[in-house]
């Protein structure tokens, strides 16, 4: 019998769910996966710059130094088809192709146009298409943009807020800061012809930053959308607590909210996780992975063809991401029969004893998944964030509250 290097590790690593969560018994009960309907292509493993929190490059999982640094177009035709598969199998009206890295820009315009051809006549016409890409935007110039809009990609760019604090951490390999070509590339997207293609910023929460100088100096390029996004930390590797007070994250977050919640009737700029936690309060359901328990449907595509989780988890450990499937051998039902995406996609059976007693759970979900990893147990645990989340949740519903109380004794209803 052969040995599976990858899922003895996993079974080591994360007991759960390689190992006690019950499959068998949770298929019985009549649970069955959600179809995937988004695929991350990660078309080139290499990056341009080297921020010195990236999960990729900087922690756990070093994977990424065996394989290619570009996809080959054999790789991202099979994905394709295997998605194509998907899409027809369980009759999808929606999908998501986001090109991803490292840096997908390093891919250069040729390949990017080639394969976005592609993706937009692979799939069935029935089915909607959109395409994104995440990117440093350090490259991001007007042939790009064009091709971004001859394409229809929608590209979301990182920014870490003022130019001292973005250059602290996202610096190129020599140690120049890249805040002035970003800046640069999202003046281009909020010109009125490049907005189709502006998705929005996405920004690490750092608490040791002034919130609103950041959240004001996002404001200045009009993104339609941000995305504040905790750094990733676990149970082992624990995020850092500056400053005196025990929740800087919930500290620095609702700083924002509050500024943004009072800007007036209707806020400047759409802020994922904000929508999410008020849609969450009024018994709605969540769009992302931080809070709430939407099962999860987005599977990544290595520069090798390897199906992996979100790749999130290699803040976790060695080879937390894999599944030992490929696009050559494999198709996306295999993926979605993993354990670790099958704890991804069952909501309160995934969550932890303290989770489930916490009256926060239906909203908070225990946070992101990869913030509930200690070794040796697995995933099965509170986030590493919970003080802040519950804080900043508990926040959220009092202003909401709040305001709800007032709307109802000024309509002088009983
Ligand atoms: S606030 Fe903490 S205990 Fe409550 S659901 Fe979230 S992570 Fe779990």
């Amino acid at each position: 019998m052969t040995v599976d290097p990858v899922r003895t590790a996993q079974r080591a690593a994360a007991p759960w769910p390689y190992v006690t969560l019950d499959v068998a018994a949770l298929r019985a009960s009549g649970w069955r996966p959600t179809p995937l309907r988004e695929v991350v292509l990660k078309v080139h493993q290499r990056c341009n710059l080297a921020c010195d929190y990236c999960y990729v490059y900087e922690l756990a999982d070093q994977s990424w130094r065996g394989r290619p640094a570009a996809m080959s177009a054999e790789t991202w035709r099979a994905a394709l088809d295997r998605l194509a598969d998907h899409v027809r199998v369980h009759d999808l009206r929606s999908v998501r192709v986001v090109l991803h890295g490292g840096e997908p820009l390093l891919y250069g315009r040729g390949r990017l146009a080639e394969l976005a051809t592609a993706v937009r006549a692979s799939l069935p016409g029935t089915c909607k298409v959109e395409m994104g890409m995440q990117t440093n935007g350090v490259r991001l110039d007007p042939a790009m943009i064009e091709l971004l809009r001859r394409h229809d990609i929608r590209v979301g760019v990182s920014l870490d807020g003022v130019e001292a604090d973005h250059d602290r951490h996202r610096r190129t390999r020599n140690g120049r800061g890249s805040f002035a070509a970003v800046a640069a590339a999202l003046e281009l997207l909020r010109r009125p012809e490049n907005r189709p293609v502006f998705g929005g910023i996405l920004c690490t929460v750092a608490p040791d930053t002034d919130p609103v100088a950041g959240y004001e100096q996002l404001l200045k390029f009009e993104p339609p959308a941000i995305d504040f996004l905790l750094p990733h930390a676990n149970w082992d590797e624990p995020p850092g607590r500056p400053g005196a007070g025990e929740t800087p994250y919930a500290d620095w977050l609702i700083a924002i909210f509050d500024h943004w919640y009072t800007a007036g009737p209707e806020p400047p700029v759409r802020i994922r996780l904000f929508e999410d936690i008020m849609r969450l309060v009024f018994g709605g359901d969540s769009g992302s992975e931080q809070v709430g328990l939407s099962p999860s449907g987005v599977v990544v595509v290595e520069s090798d063809g390897a199906f992996e989780q979100v790749d999130a988890l290699k803040s976790a450990y060695e080879g937390a991401c894999a599944t030992g499937l490929d696009v050559r051998h494999d198709d996306l039902d295999a993926v979605l029969a993993d354990p670790g995406m099958i704890a991804r996609q069952i909501g309160l059976r995934a969550l932890s004893p303290d989770c489930l007693d916490c009256p926060l759970h239906r909203v908070c979900g225990g946070g992101h998944y990869a913030h509930r990893y200690r070794r040796g147990e697995g995933f099965r645990n509170p986030s590493v964030y919970c003080a802040d989340l519950a804080k900043l949740i508990n926040h959220v519903y009092g202003r909401l509250a709040d305001d709800v109380r007032q709307l109802v004794s000024s309509s002088g209803a009983p």
